[in-house]
């Protein structure tokens, strides 16, 4: 099968933004979430750490989801990347109600659906950038013989090609996190989360990670950015205000910063 049509499935797996029913168009969203809560519990103390959230996120959306330290944003990601669960409300990902998943179910979404960045970027050390970004297909259902297409595309869409053999502990941290895109990217996700992705660069670095997410944006990628930073979450379309666990406020970012070739993220 070739990379195209198989792309082409994936993407139908997903519902489309737009459904006919009835000759109306409906406006389908990849994420709902309804009075969405979370709390953790450890040796009796409960911590409330989401309040009841409610928030649409459709295909091709660029959303930042931004607020001070301890406002509940890493919270939020890891239950919209599968890795926990809500505490208590709905939370429906492609017209399924995640409440119903199993966990084998859960997992396979994770890995087929989902591309996380992380600021720590959590790359194997010592391993070259090539296994590095083959990992996820290791857990995923694409076919065996494209594997290696797929790891030359992603770090081709990086332009770390000539690193391809590098360890990754041999790489700068612009470097680093690139590879760790060519991860996210490797399984041909509907989603990329990325948990301040430029927090431990310098703005030049910072400014080609944008870079690369806005263009994969570009290309009707969705990307969920999370940030405390105004000015890194002004290059989204949309921010969503956190704060003491609730949404503060949610909009369209009005003057959005695009980054070109070679420009730093300003600060
Ligand atoms: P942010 O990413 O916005 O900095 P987090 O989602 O990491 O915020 O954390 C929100 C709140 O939840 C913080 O007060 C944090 O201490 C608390 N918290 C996060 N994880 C846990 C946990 N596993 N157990 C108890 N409290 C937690
Ligand atoms: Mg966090």
């Amino acid at each position: 099968m070739s990379t195209i049509i198989y792309y082409e499935i994936c993407l139908d797996r997903i519902t489309n933004e737009e459904l006919s029913v009835n000759n109306k168009i409906i406006n389908m969203a990849l994420i709902q979430v309804k009075n969405l809560k979370k709390q953790y519990e450890n040796e009796e103390i409960i911590t409330k750490v989401l309040h009841g959230l409610d928030f649409e996120i459709s295909k091709g959306e660029f959303v930042a989801i931004m607020g001070p330290s301890g406002s509940g944003k890493s919270t939020l990601m890891h239950i919209l990347g599968f890795l926990d669960k809500p505490s208590s409300g709905e939370f429906m990902f492609a017209n399924k109600n995640i409440q119903d998943l199993t966990d084998d179910e859960m997992a396979e979404t994770r890995n087929f659906d989902i591309g996380f960045i992380f600021q720590s970027f959590n790359l194997l050390p010592r391993t070259s950038v090539y296994d590095n970004v083959k990992l996820p297909l290791l857990y995923s259902k694409l076919p065996a013989v494209e594997h290696d297409k797929y790891v030359r595309d992603a770090v081709e869409a990086v332009g770390l090609t000539h690193r391809i053999s590098n360890l990754s502990n041999q790489l700068s941290g612009g470097e680093k996190q690139r590879v760790a895109i060519a991860r996210a990217l490797v399984n041909n996700p509907s989603i990329i989360f990325a948990d301040e992705p430029t927090g431990n660069l310098d703005s030049k670095t910072g400014g080609q990670i944008m870079k690369i997410l806005q263009d994969l944006n570009e290309m009707e990628k969705t990307i969920i950015l999370v940030t405390h930073e105004k000015y890194t979450a002004e290059h989204a379309k949309r921010i969503i205000y956190m704060k003491d666990g609730n949404i503060h406020s949610d909009s369209k970012v009005t003057n959005r910063l695009i980054i070109h070739e070679g420009e730093e993220l300003a600060k």
